[in-house]
Parts: structure tokens; C-alpha cells; sequence
């Protein structure tokens, strides 16, 4: 089994890896990710808010329904001419007064509750479009850095893929399978050397018949890290 070609190939493809993690682990790039996080956020909070206050408001309109009801019943009560009536029914009248009165000032106190939940509501949901807005806006600026980035090395990585393209082309069909499916798995280098007894990467010890069937067969997976060990 010759590995030359597959080592050459992993050589090429190790400079690809590195751009594809300068790419993911770009800072612009994190930062972007936050800010939409942030945005969307904002954007459920808002709808939240706009949702709470409708509902305040629908109950501010029926109590001030109810208020204006409370009102007419009490003017109606002192509508009439008090001197005429008996003293029992004076004191009822007075008595209903006495309640009209007390419940006007419950609904008044429940009124002026609510409008100080709704300026609460309204603030909140003022400083939530406000965040909104400014994580959208860092975005865009964040966006372009990062974009400018991708620009400058999109090209870099579009000839490596060519040369990969190329160099795959001599490795055995086998052998670059096993390469593949271990590279969509993130599992760089693949192909790492037998380090005296140990492997390249993770330096697990290998026992002896271990060593011996790599000898052998000249590959053999790490049970540890997955890669592949050679020896040459
Ligand atoms: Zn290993």
C-alpha cells in the first residue's frame, strides 16, 4: 500500500482546514451570530409586549365603561327631590349613594393601576425596539467585516480545491474514503504517524500485537482518536 499520495493529498488539505477554521472561528463572524440571536430575541419580546398592552387597553376601555355607568347611577340617585321622600327611603337612597361612591373609587383606583402597567409595558417595549434596532445595525457592520474576510479568502480556498481535485485523483479509491468520511466528521490530520509505540496524535500506547498488525497491514485505526496510524 502506498500512502505517499494520500499524505500529499493530507499536506493540501491541511491548508484547507486551517481557512475553513479561520472562517468559522472568526470573530466578526461570532459576533454575528450573537447579534441575530439578540435581534430575534428582541423581535419575540416586542410582539410580547405589543400582545400585553392590547390587553391592558381593552380592559382600561371596559372599565372606564363601567365608570361612566357608576357616574350616571349616581347623578340619577341625587336627580330626584329628597325632601319629598320619607326618611326610610332617604336613608336607602343614601345607603345606594354610599355604595355608587365606594365602587367609583375602586374602579378609579383600578383605572390608574392599569395606566401605570400600560406606561410600563410601552417603556419596556420602547427600549426593546431600541435594542432591536441597534443589534441589527452592529450586524450590518459586523456582516461586512466578516464578508470582507470571506472575500479575501474564499479564492484561497477555491485553488486548494482544485489541487485537491487533482491529488485525489492518484490516491487509492479505499483510502480516500476511509480519508473523507473521517474529514465530515472535523478529524484532522487523518493520517498520523506511529510515534515509537504510541499514536502521532493522541499518544495512546499501542499493544504489541497492536504494532504488529500495523507493521503488517502498514494502517490501522487508533481506538482512542479515531485516526488513522501509519508506519513507514
Ligand atoms: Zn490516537
Amino acid at each position: 500500500m502506498d500512502l505517499k499520495n494520500i499524505l500529499d493529498y493530507q499536506k493540501v488539505d491541511g491548508e484547507l482546514f486551517n481557512l475553513e477554521n479561520e472562517l468559522a472561528s472568526d470573530p466578526n463572524k461570532l459576533k454575528c451570530v450573537s447579534l441575530n440571536q439578540t435581534a430575534k430575541e428582541s423581535q419575540i419580546r416586542s410582539n410580547q409586549l405589543e400582545e400585553q398592552a392590547g390587553i391592558i387597553l381593552r380592559e382600561m376601555s371596559e372599565l372606564n365603561k363601567n365608570i361612566e355607568i357608576s357616574r350616571k347611577n349616581g347623578e340619577q340617585l341625587l336627580g330626584v327631590n329628597l325632601e319629598k321622600l320619607s326618611k326610610e327611603d332617604l336613608d336607602e337612597k343614601l345607603s345606594v349613594k354610599d355604595k355608587v361612591s365606594q365602587n367609583l373609587a375602586l374602579l378609579d383606583k383600578r383605572l390608574t393601576k392599569l395606566a401605570e402597567n400600560i406606561n410600563n409595558v410601552l417603556g419596556e417595549f420602547n427600549k426593546t425596539i431600541k435594542k432591536y434596532n441597534v443589534a441589527k445595525e452592529e450586524y450590518q457592520k459586523f456582516k461586512a467585516s466578516y464578508d470582507k474576510k470571506v472575500d479575501e479568502i474564499q479564492p484561497k480556498m477555491d485553488d486548494l480545491k482544485k489541487q485537491l481535485a487533482i491529488l485525489e485523483k492518484k490516491v487509492e479509491t479505499k483510502l480516500m474514503q476511509a480519508y473523507l468520511s473521517k474529514r465530515k466528521d472535523k478529524i484532522f490530520p487523518v493520517f498520523v504517524k506511529l510515534d515509537g509505540n504510541t499514536c502521532g496524535r493522541c499518544r495512546m500506547e499501542l499493544s504489541a500485537s497492536a504494532i504488529n498488525k500495523l507493521k503488517e497491514e502498514k494502517i490501522l485505526q487508533c481506538e482512542h482518536c479515531r485516526r488513522i496510524i501509519y508506519f513507514d
